[in-house]
């Protein structure tokens, strides 16, 4: 027997490992499990150069726990070990890795930096064991088999095994704080998050499920296999005569889903080949959705997908989705898988994804990918930015594509798709250098428009001007005046579109967005006043309304407006509009903006010289109902914008109640 002291430095390596190198102990298990497909991958590969005869057993990794002795065992049938191989790759290797990490970890500052991979996969087990054994044997025949065992991580003891078959089987010795881990559910859990789609087969056994039992349950699910089949025939039959079918059809079929879930004897944990390493035409869209349901439990089909395939320059493979999202309800919140070589690594890591592909769903898998320790934190290098920039690419050659070849699909995505490529745009200069001419708007004839198309459209009547509804139901008077006069205005209803409308003035020099009710323009006036009537009736109506609502600051602007049937409109300049937004936003509300306070809001009283109501208070400034008529005139306009504040609601019903009792009279 062999012994010996691992390092002098490992007494301080562990707990430095434990607190630093891996912030979740459960990947442990990706780490064996990875190892142990490692070990397969290698022997494949001796069989492929002919150094190695295979011997027609699958290759396999097992997983074993046992909740009563608080083990994990991983046993796989790869490559294995020589005794040599253990002292080079477990006692000194390992080792020599952790004294380099323990060296560059004392010089930096913070985990972010440490950087470079010091193989210490093997050495995570300690952070759930006191107690590790390795049992190998290597594929070499005439190699004794190797027992290794080591405490505490620290000294470890060394002998022959009687292993007779080929592969390695490491024990865990589960410590206190990790019991979990021994929990059938727990460690299947986990499996599930790292190792999905790991290249090799692995089971699962609780070794504590007696073996007996488990073969009775195999003897019973085929009973009623054969059972269920007779029932079915004769339910058939009964309910053809009885003519009730319908409740013993779903009955039996009810029977024959419990069935389905019974196992068939024992199936891989996981997926050997996942859909991204396939080549795009060899798989169905059925394909696509079922490793969308699959992976992200998402039971909305997802709208489309991109599969990402490429060689060169470096290796990358994946499958991005775009869900169908309400953009009412749901959060936008995608989920970026990040796999190295089918072995997971973690969610959204940002060096790698653009921020806005976050919204996304997708696994993108890069072997290239420069990983530190913990596999979960990257150099941050020119790399990296490539792998990200091919990405953004890929994703806008793949939207720009479907707009100019299939538009159709393209306009029917655009509710969902849009806030995400605004997103996108806001964020990512070369994205939206690529986008730009793909960006569409709905207009008020429910097509689709391109800033361009609308312009041009709009030439005469409304140059470089882009008028947008944010609010389809309170802009509707200002959707009407606009239709009837055959102008356009664009739908700009989504959160996003604030920001997106900022980023748009910016990059289209002279182009101004206005929101509908912003102003008005001349389009709509009718006959042209003259200054001195316009004036006079400015002068005329602004006294008669601070009367009638009690203010002292109100804008008021008079227009002969074409229709007649308009009264009194409100306009918000563009400016003010926006400044208030900007302040609310940054939870400035409140300060001197009160819903209906008048004045200093940019906010102006049109009235319409051509509408009756107007002509009848400009005719009778001291009327029976004029102070009636101006505030009812008042709040009809508001009302087109905003909701009424409580007060001025009370008083706008009392007040329609006393005018509609004078048509009584
Ligand atoms: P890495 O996998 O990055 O090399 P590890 O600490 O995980 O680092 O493993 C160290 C070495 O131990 C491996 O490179 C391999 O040579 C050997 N090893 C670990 N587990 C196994 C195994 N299950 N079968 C064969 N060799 C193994
Ligand atoms: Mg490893």
């Amino acid at each position: 027997m062999k012994k010996g002291s691992l390092s002098i430095n490992s007494e301080n390596i562990f707990p430095v490992i434990k607190k630093w190198l891996y912030s979740d102990h459960d990947i442990f298990v990706r780490e064996l499990i990875s190892n142990g497909c490692d070990a397969v991958t290698k022997l494949k590969k001796l069989s492929l150069m002919g150094e190695y005869e295979e011997d027609g057993k699958p290759f396999r990794i097992d997983v074993i726990v046992s909740p009563t002795d608080k083990t994990i065992q991983f046993i796989d049938n790869g490559i294995g070990m020589t005794e040599e191989e253990v002292d080079k790759y477990i006692n000194e290797i390992a080792f020599s890795g952790a004294s380099a990490f323990l060296e560059q970890y004392k010089d930096k500052a913070t985990e972010e930096q440490i950087i470079g991979h010091f193989g210490l996969g093997f050495y995570s087990a300690f952070m759930v064991a006191d107690k590790v054994t390795i049992e190998t044997r290597s594929y070499k025949e005439d190699e004794d088999a190797v027992f290794w065992e080591c405490e505490n991580g620290t000294d470890y003891k060394m002998k022959k095994s009687m292993k007779s078959d080929r592969g390695t089987v490491i024990t865990l010795y589960l410590n206190e704080d990790s019991t979990e881990f021994a929990n059938e559910y727990r460690i299947k859990e986990v499996i599930e998050k790292y190792c999905s789609f790991m290249p090799v087969e692995i089971y699962f056994t609780n070794a504590d499920t007696p073996v007996e039992d488990a073969k009775t349950a195999t003897v019973d699910v085929d009973a009623k296999e054969v059972d269920t089949e007779e029932n079915n025939d004769a339910e058939k039959s009964d309910a053809a005569e009885a003519g009730d079918g319908a409740e013993k059809t779903a009955d039996a079929a009810d029977k024959k889903e419990e069935e389905k879930k019974e196992p068939e004897g024992p199936k891989p944990l996981n997926t050997t080949t996942p859909l991204w390493a396939k080549h795009p035409n060899d798989c169905t869209d059925e394909e696509y959705k079922e490793f969308y349901r699959k992976v992200f439990h998402d039971y909305k089909e997802p709208l489309f997908w991109i599969h990402l395939n490429m060689d060169y320059p470096f290796n990358l493979k994946g499958i991005l989705y775009f869900p169908k999202i309400n953009t009412q309800y749901d959060k936008l919140e995608g989920t970026i898988k990040l796999y190295n070589n089918q072995v997971f690594v973690a969610d959204n890591i940002k060096e790698v994804i653009p921020e806005f592909l976050m919204l996304l769903k997708g696994c993108i898998d890069c072997p290239d990918l420069p990983l530190n320790v913990s596999r979960s934190a990257l150099q941050n290098d020119g790399f990296v930015k490539k792998i990200s920039d091919y990405i953004t690419k890929k994703v806008a050659d793949k939207l720009t594509g479907m707009y100019k070849v299939h538009k159709e699909d393209y306009e029917k995505y655009w509710d969902d798709i849009n806030p995400f490529i605004k997103f996108g745009c806001l964020k990512d200069e070369k994205f939206l250098e690529k986008m730009k001419d793909a960006v569409i708007f709905k207009n008020l004839k429910g097509e689709y428009t391109t800033l361009k198309d609308y312009l041009e459209a709009g030439k005469e009547k409304y140059e470089n001007k882009v008028f947008y509804v944010t609010d389809p139901v309170a802009q509707s008077q200002y959707i009407n005046m606009f239709k009837n006069e055959e102008m356009d205005a664009l739908y700009m209803d989504q959160t996003i579109d604030s920001p997106f409308i900022t980023l748009l003035e910016q990059k289209n020099e002279n182009v101004h967005f206005y929101r509908i009710d912003a102003d008005l323009t001349d389009n709509f006036v009718g006959e042209e006043l003259s200054e001195e009537t316009v004036k006079e009736y400015t002068d005329s109506l602004t006294e008669t309304f601070k009367k009638a609502l009690g203010v002292e600051n109100i804008t008021i602007k008079v227009e002969s407006l074409k229709n007649p049937d308009i009264s009194s409109l409100i306009t918000l300049s563009e400016e003010s509009r926006r400044m208030q937004e900007m302040m609310k936003m940054y939870g400035m509300a409140g300060m001197n903006f009160d819903a209906d306070m008048f004045g200093g809001k940019g906010e102006t009283l049109v009235l319409n010289s051509n509408n009756d109501l107007v002509k009848y208070v400009l005719d009778n400034k001291d009327g029976e109902h004029t102070d009636d008529i101006c505030c009812q005139l008042y709040d009809l306009a508001v009302l087109a914008n905003r909701p009424l504040a409580p007060e001025a609601m009370t008083r706008f019903v009392a007040r329609s109640n006393r005018l509609l009792t004078v048509l009584t009279k």
